[in-house]
């Protein structure tokens, strides 16, 4: 169990992924044991389960073989660490409780909010305030019997190594780029051969309104999610010419309110509060006004919040399928028992309902996965605030507050840092110098920290004239 899914994405390590897997989870539940459960499996719990493993079908992997071992290795082995407790999180803790996994570990960092209870249907009234990790485990605990899941508020690399598949529920693409990193952090490589013991699958899910993904992603084997960056674009934004004088769309018309009203007439003292209902309030009303002068219709408070704070509505049904479609993938891997997906699921019921699934590829020189040393081409003569740009504005790269360090003449330094105020401080004329100026040298290599990465990104500066 385990391996078969895995193979399935590569021919060609096959049987050799086969062996090491298989040998590694055999020895893994040796060594684990069993979390005795006594009691709670009643007779036909599980029927929903066995059915799908302890007989053969159509749609089974042609090299599984129907046991009772593998429910068992659901519900006593088979560790899973769901990231993120939110929409999405509630839906796949819920899911997998439900099929037999057990040991399952969830991780937000975020408390419960009000306006979360109308999806996030392991919250109550009474537990907004509380982390939503804790909350959401103690209640799948109390009603699912059997299941032992364990919250946490932050991860170490330590934790990760345990377990056998990671699912993330994340609203965040900068989390995900981490937790990502992490994973492929965490290959191991002999002479360059990826050693398949140390590949922990990941599957993501991802929903924004009705439109929705949900991946299957074998860090060093199959296309990460810094392989497909582009698929992510950056925050759109509006051109400012249409905001400001050819408005077609509500949001236009908030914009104007926002960008170009609001900071001109500095109501409340100037800061504009996307938590305060006043400050909405005021910029609903100048939207408003300006829409009727256009014939706009659809300028409402609800949207006039959602603008300003940039929120897109979430949809319960949108986390809903998303969630069914991860929790389906880890269900398909754990016990091998159905060829995974390969390995992404495009969801969209805007109009209609449309899906469909293709095989994102890998990319030859991804800056996360790839082992190959990322090239900057740039003259000598260019500066370093174009390096920088080049970092947070390239589609692939898309880098956060990208800080830059080199070696010179044996010492460490620090070309530029956003993070540290002092820091940046001492280091921002370094912007305005050009890459010559600075010292540095044709093949010289930048290494370069960012949040979007767990790991330094090595980059190897190139001259072009
Ligand atoms: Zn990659």
């Amino acid at each position: 169990m385990y391996c078969t899914a895995l193979m399935s994405c590569n021919a060609m390590h096959k049987s050799k992924i086969e062996e090491l897997l298989a040998g590694q989870i055999r020895r893994k539940m040796a060594v684990d044991g069993g979390h005795g459960v006594g009691g709670c499996d009643w007779d036909g719990r599980w029927n929903h389960v066995t059915k799908f493993l302890e007989r053969p079908g159509p749609f089974t992997h042609p090299d599984f073989e129907p046991s009772a071992e593998s429910l068992q290795f659901l519900l006593e082995t088979c560790k899973i660490l769901v990231i993120g407790a939110g929409g999405l999180g509630c839906e796949l803790l819920k899911n997998l409780a439900l099929s037999g996994f057990r040991i399952i570990h969830v991780v937000d960092m975020d408390t419960i909010d009000l306006s979360n209870l109308n999806r996030q249907f392991l919250f109550r009234p009474k537990d907004v305030g509380r982390p939503k990790a804790e909350v959401a485990a103690n209640f799948i605990n109390s009603r699912i019997p059997g299941c032992k899941v364990a919250s946490r508020k932050c991860f170490s690399k330590m934790h990760q190594r345990k377990f056998h598949i990671i699912v993330c529920g994340l609203d965040s693409i900068i989390a995900r780029r981490w937790m990502n990193g992490m994973l492929i952090s965490l290959l191991s490589y002999e002479d360059g051969v990826l050693d398949p013991s140390s590949i922990i699958p990941l599957i993501d899910g991802g929903t924004e309104g009705f439109k929705g993904n949900a991946r299957v992603i074998l860090p060093g084997m199959t296309a990460c999610i810094d392989c497909t960056l582009e698929l992510y674009p950056p925050q759109i934004n509006f051109p400012m010419c249409t905001i400001a004088s050819m408005p077609r769309l509500p949001e236009h018309c908030i914009e104007y309110a926002r960008i170009l009203q609001w900071p001109k007439e500095k109501p409340f003292g100037g800061n504009l509060d996307g938590d305060n209902p006043e400050h909405i309030e005021w910029v609903f009303e100048r939207a408003r006004k300006r829409a009727a002068e256009f014939n706009i219709t659809g300028v409402t408070y609800r949207l006039t919040q959602g603008v300003v704070k940039r929120i897109i509505p979430a949809v319960a049904s949108t986390n809903a399928v998303i969630a069914a479609a991860c929790a389906t993938e880890v269900f398909k891997i754990a016990t091998s028992a159905y060829i995974p997906l390969n390995n992404y699921l495009v969801f969209n019921d805007v109009d209609g309902l449309y899906t469909y699934t293709f095989e994102a590829e890998r990319k030859e020189n991804c800056s996360a996965c790839s082992q190959v040393p990322q090239d900057l081409q740039f003259p000598s003569s260019a500066k370093l605030q174009e390096v920088l740009q080049f970092l947070t504005e390239s589609a692939s790269l898309q880098m956060k507050s990208p800080a830059i360090t080199t070696t010179l003449e044996g010492k460490n330094k620090t070309l530029y840092l956003q993070s540290v105020k002092s820091i940046e401080e001492r280091t921002r004329p370094n912007l305005c110098k050009t890459l010559k100026e600075l010292g540095l040298s044709d093949g010289q290599e930048l290494a370069v920290a960012d949040v979007t990465t767990p790991q330094t990104v090595l980059f190897k500066l190139n001259f072009t004239t």
